[in-house]
């Protein structure tokens, strides 16, 4: 469920008419509906209801400050992968206690920071992350906390670039290798051994992976803590599916129920890292149509949005739903066209759709645009960042302004042996 609907043939987002943003801000723009993402809150949190859980929003699906701030409001903790990202959950006002740092190449500068700021927890991803960190710490008399992320090798079957938990990914430490870091973990200084970490992939379809991981995360914590180490925290990822086109995810209360099923006589803290879940509906990015050109097999439809501001078809392969901002008059016909942006780039296409085909001049929206959208662009094509904008209820506010081409430009130094004497 989201809040952009048709209201007498008209897209809103909650109250506001995406066409008067348009008219405002120019085009293309991301727009993001508060209303949805404080559903989609809500709904993942109270599926989760009687458990001991933590949620820290995974920063990365979508990092403007305003869209972290709506969620710390609720009280979301953030799971940040780089120091930026970590400053951004501070700006938004989440508090340190609650940010959790994952990411598998953290630099020492990074650990520093991280530790200065007293952050949750220090999700370690390898053995020689853990004597850096080891080292960082005991410099700096600060105990870090620290889960291990584990790699339970089981298939998200998912995109393969979005796959993290088998064991030819990068991310995590090695099954048979966990007991031996845990052990090296304990007896390094600087370092309190907090938790479990696993993540195994994301806009997963289906609970058999998360219910094969996470029962895999449960007999470890058992040979664990018979060795000795106190888990306090399991930290079972991100990753939940959400539709796109048509697919059917596993509802929040389903990935709840299972998740009470496998963990819940742990007597541990849960953290949870939602990412698509919360963001994915909550966005749109509007464009125009630059042209319409007849091609040999089908119409292309130009319009000014394109793979830069918007990677995940040419990325991934994902397919967005394209709608008309203002509704085809009944009785018009869809055809299929297809959808491409101007960059001199074949991939760049969201893909063939139908659509009553669109004229010169009209808005499109593309769904589902508020996960791994603004945050992936790109300048290519020296196509400057697109603005965002934020909606709650009748209130509309530009999030990011627009970059302009020479903001990008004054950023670029002309070697004075090139200058013309
Ligand atoms: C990307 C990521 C997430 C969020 O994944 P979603 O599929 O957006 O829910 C959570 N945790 C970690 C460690 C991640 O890298």
């Amino acid at each position: 469920m989201d809040h952009f609907q048709y209201r007498s043939g008209e897209m809103f987002a909650e109250e506001v008419a995406l066409s008067r943003i348009a008219d405002d801000v120019g085009t293309p723009f991301y727009c993001y509906s508060t209303a949805t993402l404080e559903r989609h809150y809500r709904v993942f949190a109270e599926a989760l209801n009687g458990l001991d859980a933590g949620i820290c929003y995974a920063v990365k699906a979508n990092s403007n400050i305003a869209v972290i701030a709506t969620l710390a409001r609720l009280g979301a903790g953030a799971d940040v992968v780089s120091i930026g990202e970590m400053k951004r959950a501070l700006v938004a006002g989440v508090p340190a206690a609650k940010i959790l740092f994952s990411g598998v190449g953290k630099t020492q500068a990074e650990m520093a920071a991280a530790l200065k700021a007293g952050v949750l927890q220090i999700n370690v991803e390898s053995a020689p992350e853990l004597e850096t960190l080891s080292n960082v710490a005991s410099s700096l008399g600060i105990d870090a906390n620290v889960a291990i992320r584990v790699n339970p090798d089981v298939d998200a079957m998912t995109h393969e670039k979005i796959a993290t938990g088998k064991s030819e990914n990068k991310f995590g430490v090695g099954w048979p290798d966990v007991p031996g870091v845990y052990a090296r973990a304990a007896a390094l200084p600087g370092i309190r051994v907090t938790g479990v970490a696993v993540h195994i992939g994301s806009q997963i379809l289906s609970l058999d992976p998360f219910r094969k991981a996470y029962g895999k995360v449960v007999d470890l914590v058992g040979t664990l803590r018979a060795a000795g180490h106190g888990i306090e925290h399991l930290d079972l990822g991100g990753g939940l599916g959400i539709p796109y086109a048509g697919e059917q995810p596993p509802t929040p209360e389903e990935y709840g129920n299972m998740v009470k099923d496998v963990v819940g006589d742990l007597d541990c803290k849960i953290f949870f890292e939602p990412g698509r879940l919360i963001t994915g509906n909550a966005g749109v990015l509007v464009t125009r149509v630059i042209r319409v050109k007849k091609g040999t097999a089908r119409s292309f439809v130009i319009v000014d949005a394109a793979m830069n501001d918007l990677l995940r078809p040419t990325l991934y392969n994902a397919h967005h739903a394209i709608v008309p901002v203002i509704e085809a008059p009944d009785g018009a016909n869809n055809t299929e066209v297809e959808v491409v942006g101007p960059i001199c780039e074949t991939g760049d296409t969201f893909g063939k759709q139908m659509l009553p085909e669109p004229g010169e001049g009209d808005l499109l929206a593309i769904r589902t645009a508020g996960a791994y959208g603004a945050v992936m662009a790109s300048v290519y094509n020296t196509r400057p960042l697109v603005p965002e904008v934020m909606v709650n209820g009748a209130d509309v506010l530009v999030i990011r302004e627009r970059i302009t081409v020479d903001d990008m430009l004054a950023r670029e130094i002309l070697p004075d042996w090139l200058a013309s004497g």
